[in-house]
């Protein structure tokens, strides 16, 4: 049965590595499958024991896992299968590493090379972008943020946009996600009609990299490390440490040593703090000026929205027309981009996710973007930088619906604002 799977794709250059030998368990953390997980309860019973769930294709999830984790899913009566060892986690050579992406990933942009080119986009578009920083990670990297719009040195009255990328680390592919929004929005402005109006209409604002020492951690081997937390003691999930429904509903782990760890209280991580902040300093006499919000992750090929803590279609915030907008809205991107729309907790429930703060806070429209590749067995979280263009660039149209509607959400089901 084995012998069937597909290797996952790894950091080796020549692509996955060749089974020579029969693949071990021993050792540390490895990919498994995990079968008997056909409904959304069952998948969260799965994620609540705070395993590190990489997708769900239909049948069986994957995930990575310690012996012990194994054991445990195990012992609640799930058929888990062995899959492959994790390359980045074998033993790594006592050097220093060369702090960058592997080859065959060199088109990735590590977190010096993504702030030269954002600075190199506002250098040329100085009238369009605006960079700054709103504030430091836990190790002291700045978070930058890059505002478009036209008079972009005035907080005019136009509505928001906000895009958030890489608050897992591993997912490398959002950050070029995020660095092609900010290139096309200033390099098409004056060849695109529909991005001069929206750059025009509208205040847009990219935070490409809210997790950095997560990101140059998981390369600075020169070896995949599969790192998804922040870097503060043994790691928070940034995605499941926002204040809203915290730790409620067994969607994220208590335990430190956890994937899926949410933190000893909600926004312990600076990096959470520090885009929370920022959002909440877009109230604007006494309104909540982002009006729409993507955050980017791989991978699943999946558009999700609100609420993530629970199973229920509408809850208390989330009425019914609301509900129907979020899933209208979310179809139609689904439909530009061929991924599988659905609120997030048909997938399995977390709770402390983004998207949730985001709209039971700031009512923002807020969805969860699962990029490329559709499974494990297409690269992971890692595949070659070969497919950057494509599987940004196929995520355009998508952008612009939502920037097409941020001045008034609703009226995707006919609603007015
Ligand atoms: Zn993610």
């Amino acid at each position: 049965m084995a012998a069937s799977v597909p290797a996952i794709a790894t950091a080796t250059p020549t692509g996955p590595a060749p089974v020579s030998e029969k693949p071990s368990e021993a050792g540390g953390r490895a990919v498994y499958q995990v079968h008997g997980t056909a409904t959304a309860e069952q998948r969260t019973a799965v994620a609540d024991t705070g395993i590190d769930v990489l997708g769900f294709d239909g049948s069986a999830m994957t995930v990575i896992g310690t012996p012990a984790e194994i054991t445990a899913l195990r012992a609640k009566g799930f058929q888990v299968e062995f899959h492959s060892r994790l390359p980045g986690d074998l033993p790594l050579p006592n050097e220093p590493g060369t702090r960058d992406f592997p080859s065959g990933y060199a088109g990735y942009h590590n977190l010096a090379e993504l702030n030269a080119e954002l600075n190199k986009t506002v250098a040329a578009y100085p009238a369009l972008a605006k960079i700054s920083s709103i504030g430091k990670s836990h190790e002291g990297r700045d978070l930058t943020v890059v505002k478009i719009s036209d008079n972009v040195g005035t907080d005019e009255n136009e509505p928001e946009v906000l895009f958030t990328c890489g608050q897992h680390a591993r997912e490398h592919l959002t950050i070029e996600m995020c660095l092609r929004i900010v290139q096309r929005l200033t390099s098409t402005y004056a060849t695109d009609a529909a991005v001069k109006r929206y750059v025009d209409s509208r205040e847009i604002w990219v935070v490409a990299n809210v997790n950095p020492d997560g990101s140059e951690y998981d390369i600075a081997s020169g070896q995949f490390r599969s790192w998804r937390k922040n870097r503060q003691g043994a790691g928070t999930d940034l995605n499941r440490n926002w204040d809203f429904k915290w730790g409620c509903c067994g969607g994220s782990s208590g335990s430190t040593g956890s994937e899926t760890y949410r933190g000893p209280s909600p926004f312990s991580a600076p990096e959470t703090q520090r885009v929370r902040d920022f959002v909440n300093s877009r109230v604007v006499g006494g309104k909540q000026q982002i009006t729409s919000h993507i955050d980017w992750h791989t991978y699943s090929e999946l558009v999700l929205w609100p609420y993530g803590y629970t199973n229920a279609d509408t809850a208390p915030g989330l009425d019914a027309d609301q509900a129907r907008t979020f899933s209208t809205l979310g179809r139609q991107m689904a439909q530009t981009n061929g991924y599988t729309p659905q609120q997030s907790s048909d997938l399995y429930i977390t709770d402390g996710g983004i998207n949730d703060w985001m709209w039971g806070v700031h009512k923002i429209w807020s969805y969860t973007f699962e990029m490329y590749p559709k499974d494990a067995w297409s690269g992971g979280f890692y595949p070659r930088d070969t497919v950057i263009e494509r599987e940004t660039s196929r995520n355009d149209k998508a952008v612009n619906l939502l920037l097409e509607y941020a001045d008034c959400v609703p009226r995707v089901i006919g609603k007015t604002c």
